[in-house]
């Protein structure tokens, strides 16, 4: 198991820090039985100045509120207090290269009524780039992203990661780094936990919205793209496109832009450091840690 805290480690609990190895929760909490919460994951860097930045905390704390409202979970935080807090658990923690998990879970209630009150907690810890940093081949996933005609797929719920584990350990049990899943219509979807940007003849290819998670980092891949005069084009994707594709990355706020070697059996004949995947990688960690060129500032 990875060492996420120690005895120093402190965490927010609403509205205190308190230690992680002393902070509780209850057993009959509505989130831990039926995965009926919402989360957040947020990345922090050290910056080229030496400063610790929490890399666009504003976006990840509103939609953090939006997942919150989409599940009717009593959500009585702002944005301004919830970022005042997290620097203050970073600075307690003393890190700055850090992975920032904002949790808002219900209370004790057996029922599948309303509550009138949430807790949140915001926890930090060090972690690197979530899918390794090594190329990877991808296994075209039969599980499906979850049919958001039963859930709302726009929020960060808990419980829709049951989905993200299953595909992503059965990927793993066959041999694969990662699962690419597809949504209810079969066409290519997003990853457990990262979105997917394809390459073809020059062009980035990507997953419309309707049936994704429509990630944070997507969003900033598609500002570098349209710095950068990258075309791209938000469509539904098939399988088959992937399979003739150039090359192809995740990325995700844990994951950040990693690369692809292939899809199943197909291997991606563009070699990853010609790839414009790994212009828009190199781009995405001078944003990020805010190195930034002349020619960029996003
Ligand atoms: N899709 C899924 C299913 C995810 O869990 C994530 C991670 N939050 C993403 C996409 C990427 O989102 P973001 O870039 O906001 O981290």
């Amino acid at each position: 198991m990875a060492n996420y805290y120690n005895k120093d480690t402190v965490l927010w609990l609403n509205g205190e820090i308190v230690r992680s190895a002393e902070a509780t929760t209850d057993l009959y909490g509505q989130t831990l039985h039926y995965g009926y919460g919402v989360f957040e994951g947020i990345r922090s860097y050290k910056t080229a100045s030496g400063e610790t930045k929490i890399f666009k905390p504003v976006e990840h704390y509103e939609r953090l509120q939006k997942s919150a409202e989409a599940l009717n979970l009593p959500y009585t935080w702002n944005v301004q207090e919830l970022i005042d807090a997290t620097y203050q658990v970073l600075a307690k923690n003393n890190q700055q290269d850090a992975y920032i998990r904002p949790l808002v879970y219900a209370p004790a209630n057996m029922s599948f009524n309303l509550n009138t009150e949430s807790h949140l907690a915001i926890m930090t810890w060090e972690m690197q780039p979530f899918l390794g940093d090594k190329l990877l081949r991808v296994y075209s996933s039969p599980f499906q992203r979850p049919n958001p005609k039963g859930f709302y797929i726009h929020a960060k719920a808990a419980g829709h990661y049951v989905n993200s584990i299953l595909a992503s350990q059965d990927a793993k049990a066959k041999g694969f780094d990662e699962a690419l899943l597809s949504d209810m219509n079969g066409y290519i979807a997003e990853g457990p936990g990262a979105n997917i940007f394809f390459e073809k003849d020059g062009v980035m290819y990507t997953p419309a919205a309707g049936n994704i998670l429509t990630g944070i980092t997507r969003a900033t891949v598609l500002e570098i793209c349209a710095e950068l005069g990258i075309p791209v084009v938000q469509k539904q994707c098939t399988i088959e496109e992937l399979f003739a594709a150039d090359a192809a990355f995740f990325c995700g706020t844990a994951a950040e832009v990693i690369g692809w070697q292939s899809i199943d059996q197909y291997q991606f004949p563009l070699a990853w450091n010609e790839s414009l995947g790994r212009n828009i990688q190199t781009q995405y960690k001078n944003i990020v840690t805010e190195k930034q060129t002349a020619a960029l500032s996003l």
